[in-house]
């Protein structure tokens, strides 16, 4: 690119029909040489005849897009483009759980325009139903439609030529997913930035208007040179703008839309779209690129019931005469200041402080105590009978031995479970293990039903008196809704739409048209979500969920998990989910995770990464803590907690506090209460060598010993693996 020359501005060329997307400058040097220069309208339209700027070409003729630089006080070609990554982390551990890589660019192929109108339907305020136009440029014929037609005139494929809300002056900034699964949209979202609104009263809470509000906060002349065609003599709306954009420039731009992808909302992408239009702004001088900008405003009724704006740093400051609320981010110290002199001497703003959002999820009372099973008992029992089938499958089933009989299984047996007041639960197992039973019973203890599928055959049983459960078991327990609209639905239940609308955000269906939308139209993964929001604005203080984002893909099933976990964390909210992903798990960050099956339940965290083999009577004695020297003949260097397997089974587990020796017979015969071996057995073992004692201590015994998997070889340490229990079959 050869060094910038200093150029100035001839002509423009642009089309109405396709100015989004394609405009020519004809700039010229000092030498008198012109360049044409192809660029979007969009951009081109601000440039002035006379207009000095600095160009850089790789050539001299037939110059496309991206073979130049164009800049006056601020970068103008090619278009603002910056990735930016986003780190979704637990907010426990701080450990990345995912990340998106993005890229923010501004608006300029055809398909850009096309994406956003696609977001534009989503959009939470669109009054408009059809939201496009298009054009046929063969018969000069415009059409509203929210896909592109075909002309009815030629049969031709019509093109994009703009959105209906927006005006010239707005420019367009979209955001891509730069890495994404198949199944992920290129486009998140975007953003669309424009010059202030020309007229701004304020609405007091009492009802008074008091008229061009802004110009007491501001200096006034940041306000003086609207875009504002409406006061234009012009023969067309099309030239009206065109006057106006010749005079429009004010150091305060307009956010007029963040519109994200209803799948990626309340995940932080409305807050890092919103940044990088910050930088695009601020680098720039969007829209118009005339004057340094020192402030953004935003009319945006939706910050009232998502806080992302704030979230970023807008400040709210008032209500427009229409009641919409405004909020301006500050780019300069000017701004700074005199946003914080009204917050401090306006007496209705003093009252709010800048602030505007209020969460309406109460933090619920946390559960009095643990909710407690212990010894717990429930069998399962199935009658194979071969009556109802005809006689050659009856034969079939015969060749294959299978024979009338009864099936019984323990699903539980003298098992424990403890749920902890706030924390987050997580029941673990293969299919048919018995998870779903263990929230039955969870349940049913809890609300008292009768029916035997919710109730232990046999358990001792503590709910914490100031229970208050909510919970979801497909086709068993869970929440209608009727005919209604979802957001209606939700309303009918709390009462209050702000609430409605924040559960439906905290369960990714932050999404107008779903608010619309009656349950029955959902997808089954929308119905899961709607079912949990439902649940949601109960306010239970214990959330149980069967199959929790059973339906969802894995990524929407990940911010779903990691977004409840949060809320249960923050609201005292006590979770137990079902689940068997594993991306889940490792989102939900559980307190406790529960391995369900084989008979038993335990904390996983109970299972040792590794375990020693022992002989009985004196595995036994290990996990009951009465034999604290395991005598060996070499010592070991494992510290720390380890299970005890005999028998194929672990018993329980203990720690290894330390080696002890080389001890002799005589001297270990001194120590017979700690290691309770038997002299003579003792002697076989030892087989003339010195012996090691390793100190044990902490010993905690299973309530029912886990059989393991099997695995050849008589190594001294193994790695326990639960095995699956057999089905107790009685012919
Ligand atoms: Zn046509």
């Amino acid at each position: 690119m050869a060094d910038p020359r200093p150029v100035t501005v001839v002509a423009r060329r642009i089309r109405q029909a396709n100015y989004r997307y394609l405009g020519f400058l004809i700039v010229q040097d000092a030498a008198g040489v012109q360049y044409t220069l192809p660029m979007t309208g969009t951009v081109a339209q601000w440039l002035l005849e006379g207009q000095e700027l600095r160009l850089s070409t790789t050539r001299t003729e037939a110059i496309g897009f991206d073979d130049y630089t164009l800049a006056g006080e601020v970068p103008i070609w090619p278009l603002f483009a910056r990735a930016y990554t986003l780190e979704r982390r637990s907010p426990l551990s701080g450990k990345v759980l995912y990340t998106y890589t993005l890229l923010a660019r501004e608006a300029r192929y055809e398909r850009d325009y096309e994406a956003i109108v696609e977001l534009e339907q989503y959009h939470y305020a669109s009054d408009e139903e059809l939201i496009a136009l298009w054009t046929c440029e063969t018969c000069d014929l415009y059409i509203e439609a929210n896909a592109r037609p075909t002309c009815p005139r030629c049969g031709g494929r019509m093109r994009l030529h703009d959105l209906r809300s927006a005006t010239r002056a707005s420019r367009f900034l979209v955001l891509e997913l730069q890495t994404r699964a198949p199944y992920e949209p290129q486009y998140v979202g975007y953003v669309r930035v424009d010059p202030p609104v020309p007229l701004m009263h304020r609405r007091r809470p009492d009802g008074t208007v008091e008229p061009n509000i802004r110009q007491k906060v501001f200096p006034p002349d940041w306000f003086a040179y609207p875009f504002h065609p409406e006061g234009v003599q012009a023969p067309s709306w099309w030239e009206a703008q065109e006057e106006s954009l010749r005079t429009t420039r004010s150091p305060v731009s307009r956010l007029a839309r963040v519109v994200i992808h209803p799948d990626y909302r309340a995940d932080g992408l409305g807050q890092q779209a919103v940044r990088a239009m910050l930088d695009w702004v601020r680098e720039r001088w969007i829209p118009e690129m005339r004057v340094a900008k020192e402030a953004i405003e935003t009319i945006a009724m939706m910050a009232r019931y998502n806080p992302f704006l704030e979230k970023v740093g807008f400040v709210y400051l008032w209500d427009t005469a229409g009641r919409r609320p405004v909020l301006y981010y500050p780019l300069s110290a000017t701004a700074e200041r005199r946003i914080a002199h009204f917050l401090r001497h306006d007496p209705v703003a003093r009252e709010h402080g800048g602030k505007l959002y209020r969460s309406r999820f109460p933090t619920v009372e946390k559960l009095a105590g643990p909710l407690i099973l212990r010894r717990l008992t429930k069998s399962y029992t199935n009658r194979l009978t071969l009556e109802h089938l005809s006689p050659a499958v009856q034969q079939l089933l015969e060749a294959f031995g299978v024979k009338h009989r009864v099936i019984q299984k323990f699903i539980f047996r003298e098992a424990e479970i403890e749920i902890v007041p706030g924390g987050v639960h997580v029941l673990l197992g293969a299919s048919g293990a018995g998870k779903t039973t263990l929230l039955r019973l969870l349940y049913g203890v809890t609300v008292g039903v009768d029916h035997p599928l919710y109730q232990p055959e046999s358990a001792e049983v503590t709910v914490p008196e100031n229970v208050r459960v909510a919970a979801l078991i497909a086709g068993e327990v869970e929440p209608e809704f009727g005919d209604l609209p979802l957001a209606e639905a939700l309303y009918q239940l709390t009462g209050d739409e702000g609430l409605a609308v924040e559960v439906l955000n905290e369960t990714g269906l932050a999404d107008a048209v779903l608010y619309r939308a009656p349950f029955r139209e959902l997808s089954t993964g929308q119905k899961e979500r709607a079912r949990l929001a439902a649940l949601l604005a109960r306010q239970p203080n214990l959330l149980l969920v069967d199959e929790f984002a059973a339906h969802l893909d894995p990524l929407t099933a990940v911010r779903l998990a990691r977004r409840l976990a949060h809320l249960a964390r923050s609201k005292n909210l006590t979770l137990v989910l079902v689940t068997h992903r594993t991306e889940v798990i490792e989102a939900l960050e559980p307190d406790l995770l529960y391995l369900v099956g084989y008979g038993t339940l335990y904390r996983a965290t109970e299972i040792p990464e590794r375990a020693f083999r022992v002989m009985e009577p004196y595995a036994r004695y290990i996990v009951e803590g009465k034999k604290r020297w395991e005598l060996r003949r070499y010592p070991t260097r494992i510290r720390g907690r380890v299970g005890v397997v005999s028998g194929g089974k672990l018993l329980g587990t203990v720690e290894i506090l330390g080696s002890r020796g080389p001890f002799s017979l005589e001297e270990l015969a001194e120590h017979q209460e700690k290691h309770l071996a038997d002299p003579r057995f003792l002697r076989e073992y030892a087989a003339g060598r010195p012996l090691y004692a390793w100190e044990l201590g902490q010993a905690r015994k299973f309530d029912r010993p886990i059989p393991i998997v099997a695995r050849p070889g008589q190594q001294a340490w193994l790695k326990p693996e639960p095995q699956p229990e057999k089905e107790d079959a009685a012919t």
